[in-house]
């Protein structure tokens, strides 16, 4: 057997211990002489897998008791909607902050309900930065404030939480959940797919303060609201059972490593010496405004970009795949989530540098 490095955006690499333990239950799950996919999801067993993870999610965010942890399904582009459904309230609109292509679609889908209030843009520089606090041009009377914490094409990130006075804060944090400590009594809502930074694809995250359950139109999808899944637990439906449990085994593998302080520790390390590698060659470029930088997507840009396929090629040959840059960046994009091992961004690294002697 052998393991690529695999840089890829999402689904992204999970922890190597997580696969291997899902492994070794994949026939016989604790004795229950059957694989979780084959459970049902009202048993002893699978309730025992899904309290678990909750708590152990709980216990990384350190979420306060009176915010709702909920297992969905749709991606997190079903949260698009699901947003403005329940958290309108009977308010005409809503806040977003424009930080790339993901906000955009939120804004897309957002605008079929309700009036949107762009309070914030980059749009016009290519979503290389992120706005500041004092740019944002916040209604107090939105329904709600929504960002995207981290942009996976842009490879932006906030390095402040918006102060939103009354209005609740609503944040698609797909691709940096649980990669520092977070102080989620500052959100509403949070909502993230879980093939970044959490598990397989095919579940999401939701976490949602109390008060902000029950509120969806009349009309809306019973689906598709809130107090549908916090009534029963994640299990109005047949919850995607599988998915649950290995991102129940990452959350485990997660508290192992000491917590969300010493992964937020090693995340730093990982995107510090990318992009200090980046800066310091006369041959790759980072777009972003450093300030902005994220921690878990990298792009960067090959001097030459006719070299872009040789770098892949190359590249891949190394052992190290998922490179491709998105269309509307161009070059390359390293996501280094939190998965991805140190021992990984050193090998990309040294291959950046060999790549660099050989054609720069
Ligand atoms: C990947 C991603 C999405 C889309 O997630 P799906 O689960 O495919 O719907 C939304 N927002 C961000 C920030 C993402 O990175």
């Amino acid at each position: 057997m052998s393991r690529v490095y695999n840089f890829s955006a999402g689904p992204a690499t999970l922890p190597e211990p997580v696969l291997t333990r899902a492994a070794s239950e994949m026939l016989d799950w604790h004795g229950s002489g059957m694989s979780v996919m084959e459970m049902s999801h009202r048993g002893a067993e699978f309730t025992s897998i899904i309290e678990q993870a909750e708590a152990d999610l709980r216990e990384l965010l350190a979420i306060p008791d009176n915010y709702r942890v909920l297992f969905l399904q749709g991606g997190a582009s079903t949260q698009f909607s699901m947003v403005p459904l329940n958290l309108l309230k009977g308010k005409d609109s809503a806040d977003y902050i424009n930080t790339g292509s993901w906000s955009k679609k939120a804004i897309a889908e957002a605008g079929r309900y309700c009036k949107v209030n762009i309070a914030g843009s980059s749009a016009d520089d290519n979503f290389t930065w992120i706005p500041e606090q004092s740019q944002l041009e916040l209604d107090s009377d939105a329904a709600y404030c929504h960002i995207t914490t981290n942009n996976t094409i842009f490879g932006t990130e906030y390095n402040y939480i918006p102060e939103t006075g009354n209005v609740p804060l609503v944040a698609d944090m797909s691709s940096n959940i649980l990669s520092a400590p977070l102080d989620v009594s500052r959100f509403g809502l949070i909502y993230a797919g879980a093939q970044k930074n959490i598990g397989p694809s095919g579940v999401t995250v939701v976490i949602v303060r109390e008060d902000l359950v029950g509120h969806a139109y009349e009309w809306t999808p019973k689906m598709l609201d809130y107090k549908t899944h916090a009534d029963s637990g994640s299990l109005y439906n047949t919850p995607p059972g599988y998915g649950i449990y290995i991102a129940g085994l990452v959350f485990s593998h997660l508290k192992g490593q000491g917590g969300l302080q010493a992964v937020g520790e090693i995340n730093r390390r990982k995107a510090d010496k990318l992009y200090k590698a980046i800066d310091e060659s006369g041959f790759y470029t980072n777009p972003v405004r450093p300030r902005d930088r994220s921690r878990m997507n990298v792009p960067f840009i090959l001097e030459d970009p006719e070299l872009d396929g040789k770098f892949l090629n190359e590249a891949g040959k190394a052992g190290l795949v998922g490179l491709k840059g998105h269309r509307s960046v161009g070059g390359m994009r390293a996501s280094i989530y939190n998965a991805m091992p140190e021992d990984g961004v050193d090998a990309l690294i040294d291959f950046m540098k060999e790549f660099e002697q050989h054609n720069g």
